[in-house]
């Protein structure tokens, strides 16, 4: 079968493989649809740890197979892939935090998602409703669940103000998320007009253009003046975790969700008078993925309007390129097999 594999720093083709076999307590999935992250990009310039294997961890397909002892699922059963694939036997895990399972994710090292199949613990695929298309169903699978996951983790609670900075997939799919908690008002901030305008139309009280304008002079300016409740971080920079913690209110909570390149400097003095709260979060629970496919398929939750770019599985160069120069303000792009 085709897989799209990391052949070494910056470099990744697609090769012929041996078709996965189901392990006992394994399914093989068809792969349908898969999502390409900003995190599968970082992954191919060597920011993220990682050894020459197949890419990609959004995914989403059919049973094709079943191992031996597998139970609940049946061939033909339309799944998510959990890329967290947690082992549900380390002593986080059996804590309940999957999320930092210590087993390292899919497509990160180890066989990922860009493929015609996977075969992964069926445990670890989530159901998806016939409602769900399965480009929708893959990027549920990274960018849904791990928005999720932070809101629910934030405390926003409904009639918080919040504020979102960085509207890559993740981050968009967190302002429709954040809207469905109650976040009132709901603030989004990116330096692309095109992401503003969509942040708008899934739920987004207020725009803020970063380029053009002081987030954090926005946040102050709201309701009494002293900051927004929650502030959400999907970038990973300097600049706008320091944009973010700024723009909380004393007391206030920020999620660091976009990953960093390093060490960070910040006002500690500021941060601790405040009694502000940082708090970081990455990946997801199979818990939290069964919810926020629940969310999407009783239609509470928009996701189709964060896929921005659609593309056959065999462009996913092309389809790095658009990500990569943001030609067309690219959200999400979807590859269909
Ligand atoms: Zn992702
Ligand atoms: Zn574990």
């Amino acid at each position: 079968m085709l897989a799209y594999r990391l052949k070494g720093k910056d470099r990744a083709a697609f090769e012929e493989v041996p078709k996965p076999r189901a392990q006992p307590g394994e399914v093989v999935i068809a792969i349908h649809a898969n999502g390409l992250c900003r995190s599968d990009i970082h992954h191919l310039h060597g920011t993220t740890p990682g050894e020459r294997s197949t890419m990609g961890h959004e995914g989403a397909g059919v049973v094709e197979a079943l191992g031996e002892g597998v139970e609940g699922l049946n061939v033909g059963d339309r799944v998510v892939v959990n890329y967290v694939n947690p082992d549900g036997s380390c002593p986080m895990c059996r804590r309940g935090r999957e999320d930092v399972c210590e087993r390292l994710p899919l497509g990160f090292g180890t066989d990922g998602v860009f493929a015609e199949a996977l075969a992964i613990p069926a445990r670890n695929v989530a159901v998806l409703p016939e409602a769900v298309p399965f480009d929708e169903g893959a990027i549920l699978g990274c960018a849904g669940a791990t928005a999720y996951r932070a809101t629910s983790r934030s405390d926003l609670r409904p009639g918080m103000s919040c504020m979102i900075i960085g509207l890559g997939g993740v981050g968009m799919q967190a302002v429709a998320i954040a809207k469905l908690f109650g976040a009132s008002p709901l603030v989004a901030v990116d330096v692309r007009d095109a992401k503003l305008a969509l942040a708008k139309r899934l739920g987004a009280d207020l725009l803020v253009n970063a380029a053009k304008e002081d987030p954090v002079a926005v946040a102050r300016s709201l309701g009494d003046g002293r900051g927004v409740d929650v502030a959400f971080e999907y970038i990973g920079l300097a600049k706008t975790l320091n944009q973010a913690i700024e723009a909380t209110r004393w007391g206030g909570r920020t999620m660091m969700v976009g990953i960093p390149p390093g060490k960070i400097e910040f006002d500690a003095q500021a941060f601790n008078l405040g009694a502000k709260t940082l708090m970081a979060t990455q990946g997801h629970t199979n818990q939290d993925l069964r919810e926020v496919i629940d969310l999407r398929a009783r239609g509470l939750l928009r996701t189709a309007e964060t896929i921005t770019h659609h593309l056959p599985f065999r462009e996913i160069d092309k389809g790095i390129e658009i990500l990569e120069s943001q030609k067309g303000d690219p959200v999400r792009i979807a590859l269909h097999h």
